[in-house]
C-alpha cells in the first residue's frame, strides 16, 4: 500500500490523492481544481489513470472535484462513489465549473454531465461498500459525516492484507473536516480507528473565534451598515459558508426588536448557483443539526426568510448594483467567488471598495495570489488593489471572521486524532500552507508522542 499526492501538497487547492492498493489497482480520493497561485493553465490529468479503478469524492467543493471532467476525458470508466447529498450536488458543481472555466457550449456540457451521471454511485453514510480491485484483492470503504458542507464525508478504507486471517489495514482520508459550533451541520465525530491517516491542515496553525465572538463581529459590521446606510460585501463560496451565513443572518434579524431597521435590511444572494445549492440544503434538511431542526419545527425558515432576495440573471445583477449605488440603503450582499478571483463579487468590489460606508467581510480562507488576499492585506492601510486593470483605493473597512470557515481549526484537527480509540501509526498531513502543516505536525508530536510517524505529504 502506498499513497501518492497529485495535488493539495504545497497549498490547499487541487486535492487529489491516489491510494495504490496493488500494481493494477489504485483508488483516487478527490480530483480537485487548483486555485489562486496554485492555478495552472493545463488542467489535463498528468498521471497515469489506467490502473485507477474508482474515484471517491469526499465533498463537492471545486478544489476537490473540479478536475473530474478531465478525468472523464482520459477515458476513466470506474465508479465515482460519493454520499447521497453530494451525488445530488455534484452535477450542479461540475456544470458551473464547465461554464465558468471551460465552455458555454450546451452540447459539450450535457455530454460531460451525462457521462458523469453514469459514473456516480450514491452511498449512505456509515455503510460499507466494496471497491473494485484487480488480482483478487479485497478493499471496502465507508463514508462518515465530516460536518464541512452538505454531504461532506471523511472516508475509511479497509484494505485486506491477508484475507485468510481477516487482517486489514485501515486508511482514513479526512477530506475537509468541519468545525464544531458552525451553524447548520453537526460537528464530525472522530473515527473509531485508523492505521494510516491522511489529514487536511488548512487551519493547522490557527484556532477559530468562538461562536459568540463571531456572531458579535457579524452583528457589529451589520450595525455599521445600518447606521451609515452602507453595503456589506461578503465574498462567499456557493456551497457551505453561504448557507451558514444565511442561517446566522436569519437568527440576527429574528432576534432584533420589532420595528428596528434590522427588520428591513436587504439580504441579497447574488448567485444563481448559491441559490441552487441552498435549495439542496433545504432538500436534505434531515442532515442538519439539532438546533437548526428545532427552528424548522417552530415554523422558521432559516435559509429562506422574508428579507432574502435571490438575484438570478446578469441583467438583474447589474440592476441591483445600480440600485444600491444610487440609493442609500443598508444591504448585505453575498456573492461568489469566495476568494474574489472572479464571479459577481468582483463587480461589487469594483463599484463599492472606494466608499467609506462599505464593509468587506471575509468569512473564508483567502488563497495566496487572490484578489481576496490582497484586499485583506492592503485594505486596513487604505491601500489599493487593481481590478480589471484599474487602480482602486480601498476606503471600505475590511473584516475577517474565521469561524465561518467550515474547516476544523488546530484544536479540531487534534481532537480528530486524540478522539480515536485506536490511534494511527502513521499520519500524513496534506492540504495546507507550509506553515500550517508544520505547526500541525509539531502539535501532533507534542500531543501524541514520538511513537506515531508524522509526515508532511509530498
Ligand atoms: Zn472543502
Amino acid at each position: 500500500m502506498q499513497i501518492l499526492h497529485h495535488g493539495a501538497v504545497n497549498g490547499v487547492t487541487g486535492s487529489c490523492h491516489e491510494l495504490v492498493i496493488n500494481s493494477q489497482t489504485s483508488i483516487l480520493i478527490d480530483c480537485g481544481l487548483f486555485q489562486g497561485e496554485d492555478a495552472k493553465d493545463d488542467l489535463s490529468i498528468e498521471f497515469n489513470v489506467t490502473h485507477i479503478t474508482a474515484l471517491i469524492v469526499t465533498h463537492c467543493h471545486i478544489d476537490h472535484v473540479g478536475r473530474i471532467p478531465y478525468l472523464l476525458a482520459t477515458g476513466f470508466k470506474g465508479p465515482i462513489f460519493t454520499t447521497l447529498a453530494s451525488a445530488s450536488l455534484l452535477p450542479l458543481v461540475i456544470e458551473d465549473a464547465l461554464k465558468v472555466g471551460v465552455t458555454r457550449d450546451t452540447k459539450i456540457i450535457n455530454a460531460c454531465l451525462s457521462l458523469l451521471n453514469k459514473r456516480i454511485v450514491a452511498v449512505n453514510f456509515n455503510t460499507w461498500f466494496a471497491l473494485p480491485c484487480a488480482n483478487e484483492q479485497i478493499a471496502k470503504a465507508r463514508f462518515q459525516r465530516a460536518g464541512h458542507i452538505l454531504g461532506s464525508a471523511y472516508v475509511e478504507i479497509d484494505i485486506g492484507i491477508n484475507t485468510k486471517s481477516n487482517r486489514s489495514h485501515r486508511v482514513v482520508f479526512s477530506g475537509d473536516l468541519g468545525a464544531p459550533y458552525t451553524p447548520l451541520l453537526p460537528a464530525p465525530k472522530p473515527p473509531y480507528k485508523a492505521d494510516t491517516l491522511v489529514i487536511e491542515s488548512t487551519y493547522g496553525d490557527k484556532n477559530h473565534q468562538g461562536r459568540k465572538e463571531r456572531t458579535q463581529t457579524l452583528k457589529n459590521v451589520i450595525e455599521r451598515a445600518v447606521a451609515d446606510n452602507g453595503v456589506v460585501l461578503v465574498p462567499a463560496f456557493s456551497i457551505g459558508r453561504t448557507q451558514e451565513l444565511l442561517y446566522e443572518l436569519e437568527q440576527l434579524i429574528h432576534q432584533s426588536a420589532k420595528g428596528s431597521p434590522w427588520r428591513k435590511i436587504h439580504v441579497i444572494l447574488d448567485s444563481p448557483m448559491a441559490a441552487n445549492f441552498t435549495e439542496q440544503y433545504i432538500k436534505f434538511k434531515h442532515l442538519w443539526d439539532a438546533e437548526a431542526k428545532r427552528k424548522v419545527a417552530k415554523g422558521r425558515h432559516p435559509l429562506d426568510f422574508e428579507n432574502l432576495t435571490t438575484v438570478d440573471t446578469h441583467s438583474e445583477h447589474i440592476a441591483i448594483i445600480n440600485y444600491l449605488a444610487s440609493r442609500q440603503t443598508p444591504a448585505i450582499i453575498l456573492a461568489a467567488s469566495g476568494m474574489c478571483s472572479g464571479g459577481r463579487i468582483v463587480n461589487y468590489l469594483e463599484r463599492f471598495l472606494g466608499d467609506k460606508t462599505t464593509d468587506v467581510l471575509f468569512v473564508g480562507y483567502q488563497g495566496r495570489g487572490t484578489l481576496g488576499r490582497d484586499i485583506q492585506k492592503y485594505g486596513p492601510r487604505n491601500g489599493y488593489v487593481f481590478i480589471n486593470n484599474t487602480r482602486l483605493t480601498i476606503n471600505a473597512q475590511v473584516h475577517t471572521i474565521s469561524g465561518y470557515s467550515a474547516h476544523a481549526d488546530q484544536n479540531g484537527l487534534v481532537k480528530f486524532v486524540t478522539g480515536m480509540r485506536k490511534k494511527p501509526s502513521h499520519i500524513k498531513i496534506v492540504h495546507g500552507d507550509n506553515e500550517a502543516k508544520r505547526a500541525l505536525a509539531s502539535k501532533y508530536k507534542e500531543v501524541l508522542g514520538s511513537e506515531i510517524k508524522i509526515e508532511i505529504g509530498t
